[in-house]
């Protein structure tokens, strides 16, 4: 590619609305375009990046034995009603119309329309097991759509779904996605962590999060160096209940019963904890000077509408919430939300240093099911905040007994789960067994953000200059510079040759005839983090060497034609 040719358009600026890194990168390097909230065009550039990722995860499918299809983004409602899901699904779900009123839904995921095509394709056991999967566009009305296309409206995911006739063999497929979600994460160049995962409005029993570590990540992860253990916090009990004095000291405990039960909370509340409540829920306060936390209760199945939190002693004011707005605040979905448990201890601790800096709130339950999540909100928490918080939760046992639990902040990159029969039961998908009865296939799924992983990448892998791709996820490996284009045929026809010859040698590489000063075009290849920059100047041909550098190396060296592949290779 000659870029002189292509759709460079980068910036200076440092662009005021974009909060984390990846953002304000993103933006900087022209890679995407908002056209609306959590709406961007992919540039040309930011596309090659995108189609890099999906390439390998493309791989990795196929090779763990998935087979590729293609599912329609727009899906009738009434899919949705056999699930039961097109009121459940809450406020994420964009219900659309169309010129004979009948209603529609952009999907935001495709359990619904691939338990219609499995009852249709599958008779069978013999066609078992089967995992289909796409990479496709999503719709998912977030509540705050942010951080650029890391929480989008519209994004890329790669859905798969597998269909067994036994638990077990459900098991073994999960195992073989699992790995494979390994081996995409680990060829992306990407530190991950895997992580035991609440199974959410999805469903099902058994559930893993794959996530990226990175201290802008919406997710709190708690982990143990000394054995395996890894959860979402929102599952993990990050704070179990008992007094820990060196934690309490930091936490400053706010104008909060501490240590109540359900029912105490309930009873304060004036509610009927057994006919009317289904969910019990902690968020945090967005408006400054309000107090630093919110607990609601959800009742019924949806929506709760006015929870008058005055009633509770130590907490100054109220406000009504949803369950689909407190399950957005926690970053999760509609329904995820354990059920109660009217003797579990509820503790509630928010830190006012913390909850000055924008929404937070912890909660924790005890052992089991949780009851709420964990949010640093927009504005992220300094170090020293993040520190004590680590003090909180470092020095308590893990779940597992095998040693004590760390916590990171993590950017959730792709998620499987173990469905079961729910959707083929609800949709009455069934095959013929063995013996010729019709049996019930045990369901898998497993998505990955695939452009929410551009953005964590760069979350990961940047500098002061910009960018520093990993060498999977590089637009180009290689960009050779050409100084003075116009002034020097020699230098012209060197780079062009050297373009030509790096191609031809398997090394993606771009060739800058943009004819701008050297400054300036070294900025830009910093920036849009080309791992390997070859200088071709008159002065360089002269001694026979073109100027190497890496993106990761602090120096350029001057390299002869052999000793630079090389390098590059
Ligand atoms: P999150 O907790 O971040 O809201 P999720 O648990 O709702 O994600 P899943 O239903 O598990 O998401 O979807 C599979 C994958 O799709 C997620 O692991 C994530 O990488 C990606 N994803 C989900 N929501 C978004 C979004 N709004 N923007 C970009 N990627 C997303
Ligand atoms: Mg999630
Ligand atoms: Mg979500
Ligand atoms: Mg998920």
């Amino acid at each position: 590619m000659r870029l002189s040719q292509f759709h460079l358009h980068t910036s200076k600026e440092t662009p005021a609305d974009a909060e984390v890194i990846s953002h304000k990168l993103m933006l900087k390097a022209g890679m995407i375009r908002k056209l609306a909230a959590g709406l961007y065009t992919w540039s040309p550039l930011g596309l090659r990046v995108l189609r890099k990722v999906e390439r390998v995860v493309r791989e990795e499918m196929d090779a763990a034995g998935a087979i590729e299809l293609l599912m329609p983004a727009v899906q009738p409602r009434e899919l949705w009603e056999e699930t039961g899901r097109w009121e459940k699904f809450g406020g994420q779900l964009l219900k659309i119309q169309d010129r004979k009123e009948a209603w529609y839904c952009f999907g935001p995921t495709h359990e619904e329309v691939i338990t219609d095509f499995a009852r249709n394709e599958l008779s069978s056991y013999k066609q078992l097991p089967v995992t289909w999967y796409q990479i496709q566009t999503k719709f998912r009305d977030e509540i705050r759509p942010r951080f650029g296309v890391m929480r989008a409206r519209e994004f890329l995911m790669k859905d798969a779904y597998s269909f067994h006739l036994s638990d077990e063999d459900l098991d073994r497929q999960y195992r073989v996605m699992y790995d494979a979600y390994g081996r995409i994460f680990t060829r992306l160049g990407l530190g991950f962590r895997a992580v035991f995962a609440d199974t959410g409005a999805i469903g099902g029993s058994a559930s893993h999060e794959f996530h990226v570590l990175a201290d802008s990540g919406e997710d709190a992860i708690a982990f143990c160096e000394g054995s395996n253990y890894a959860a979402n916090v929102e599952l993990a009990e990050a704070l179990a209940p008992g007094e820990r004095p060196a934690a309490t000291e930091a936490m400053r405990t706010v104008d909060t019963p501490t240590q109540k039960t359900c029912e105490d909370v309930a009873a304060l509340m004036g509610v009927d904890l057994a006919r009317t409540v289904k969910s019990i829920a902690l968020m945090g306060q967005h408006e400054p000077g309000a107090p630093q936390f919110v607990l609601a209760l959800v009742r019924g199945d949806h929506a709760v509408n006015e929870i008058k939190l005055s009633k509770v002693p130590g907490l100054a004011d109220y406000r009504l919430a949803t369950e689909t707005e407190i399950a957005g605040h926690l970053g999760s979905q509609p329904g995820f939300l354990g059920p109660v448990n009217p003797k579990r201890p509820i503790r509630v601790v928010a830190d006012r240093s913390v909850a000055a800096m924008g929404d937070f709130v912890i909660g924790a339950n005890v052992p089991g099911q949780h009851l709420a999540g964990v949010n640093w909100g927009r504005d992220l928490p300094e170090p020293d905040v993040v520190a004590d918080i680590r003090n909180v939760v470092a020095g308590d046992a893990s779940p597992d007994g095998g040693g004590t639990l760390g916590i990171a902040r993590g950017i959730e990159v792709g998620h499987v789960f173990q469905l079961g029969r729910k959707y083929a039961e609800a949709m009455k998908c069934t095959v013929l067994d063995e013996t010729g009865k019709a049996a019930v296939p045990a369901m898998g799924c497993y998505g990955i953000g695939v452009s929410r992983i551009v953005a964590a990448a760069i979350e990961q892998n940047h500098d002061d200059a910009g960018i520093r791709w990993p060498s999977a996820m590089a637009p180009w490996q290689a960009v050779v510079c050409v100084i003075n284009p116009k002034n020097d045929p020699a230098v012209t026809e060197a780079a062009e040759a050297l373009y030509r010859d790096l191609n031809a040698a398997g090394v993606e590489t771009a060739l800058d005839d943009r004819g701008l000063r050297p400054g300036a075009m070294f900025a830009d290849i910093e920036l849009i983090g080309i791992p390997h920059r070859v200088v071709v100047s008159g002065r360089g041909l002269e001694a026979g060497t073109f100027e190497y550098r890496r993106r990761d190396a602090a120096e350029s060296e001057n390299l002869d034609r052999t000793a630079l592949f090389g390098r590059i290779d």
